[in-house]
């Protein structure tokens, strides 16, 4: 099969991933065989091939938000038939046993695996999964449109859930979103769904400002911009670690503002009074998989419309470099299909 692969981390320009004619994966007892159909292109991506994440495996095929139809099934597998059509996410596998797993924090596995970091992803033509990772998704859902669901999507669904606001605290609430790409335009859906007003902060004027408005922002600024009303709770999902003070100063007391990175640039200190006031500071550290059911079926209820832009298998290098530099408006996603 082809496969795009990562030698060595570097930075996007100097075109880090290779093309390469690979072994079609097999599936273990307890996996999916997936012929790939597209493949959500995210964020961590970016940190994972340009080395601000450590690199866990050489080469590596990277790709976490995988949409395929099932080609071979493992002996031990339940619930999944032949072409079925399955979602594979960043949590690729836990231990299960840990205290972690053991208290529904399987997010926060010491020995889990993750997806196009830890093993093998989606930028290829095939993919194994382990089946009780992947997800059946929605019929409402086209391949394109749903890839980006898969991390940006899910990893807002738990941003809003650590924001603390329970489920009748969302009317009126008004609520902060700091960078506007792909999970961004996803979760301003959500919120808004759920009755609050969403405050964006995002550099990028031509595409992430004018699709937050699109999407119903109240109010739409420049990422260093104060918004004009106190934020009962916000989400940074620009890797901006200078963001968290600016942030900090629109945040009511008592809110909470959830850093939605898997990376982030160093915080810069900050003076005690913009943390008094018993507001929370806390980061996301990937999903559970029922945070993935559970939004997966808001999402098709609402339902969610992401915004996209394709590009074809032999692009990998070029979207990367098109996120890396805020042109992409919504979500990137890499086209298998027809391959
Ligand atoms: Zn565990
Ligand atoms: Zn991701």
């Amino acid at each position: 099969m082809k496969a795009w692969t990562l030698d060595k981390p570097a930075c996007v320009a100097e075109r880090p991933l290779r093309i390469r004619d690979i072994p079609v994966p097999a599936p273990a007892d307890d996996e999916l065989l997936l012929r790939v159909n597209a493949c959500g292109i995210c964020r961590t991506d970016l940190h994972v091939v340009e080395g601000e994440l450590p690199m866990r495996r050489s080469p590596l095929v990277p790709g976490h938000q995988i949409v395929g139809r099932v080609a071979a099934i493992g002996s031990k597998v339940e619930g999944f038939s032949m072409a079925d059509r399955v979602g594979v996410a960043w949590l690729n596998r836990t231990c299960g046993v840990c205290e972690f797993c053991r208290s529904n924090c399987e997010n926060l596995c010491d020995q889990a695996q993750f997806t196009g970091w830890t093993v093998d992803g989606g930028y290829a033509q095939y993919a194994i999964a382990p089946a009780s990772y992947s997800y059946h998704l929605p019929n409402s859902f086209d391949d394109i449109q749903v890839a980006p669901l898969l991390c940006a999507g899910i990893i807002g669904y738990r941003c809003l859930r650590l924001t603390g606001l329970s489920q009748n605290e969302w009317k009126g609430a008004r609520l902060g979103l700091y960078g506007f790409g792909a999970a961004g335009h996803i979760c301003i859906q959500l919120a808004r769904a759920r009755g609050a007003e969403v405050y964006v902060c995002t550099r990028d004027r031509e595409r992430h400002q004018a699709l937050a408005g699109e999407l119903g922002a109240a109010w739409v600024g420049d990422a260093t911009e104060e918004p004009p009303e106190k934020l009962d709770a916000l989400i940074i999902f620009a890797p901006a670690g200078e963001l968290v003070p600016l942030a900090l100063k629109a945040l009511r007391k008592g809110g909470t503002a959830v850093l939605g990175g898997i990376h982030m640039s160093e915080i810069p200190a900050f003076d005690y009074s913009l943390i008094y006031g018993e507001r929370a500071v806390r980061s996301v550290a990937n999903n559970t998989r029922e945070d993935g059911r559970e939004f997966l079926t808001e999402a098709a209820r609402i339902p969610v419309r992401t915004h996209t832009q394709t590009f074809t298998f032999d692009q990998a290098n070029e979207a990367l470099t098109a996120l890396k530099n805020d042109s992409i408006r919504g979500a990137a996603v890499l086209v298998t299909e027809g391959m």
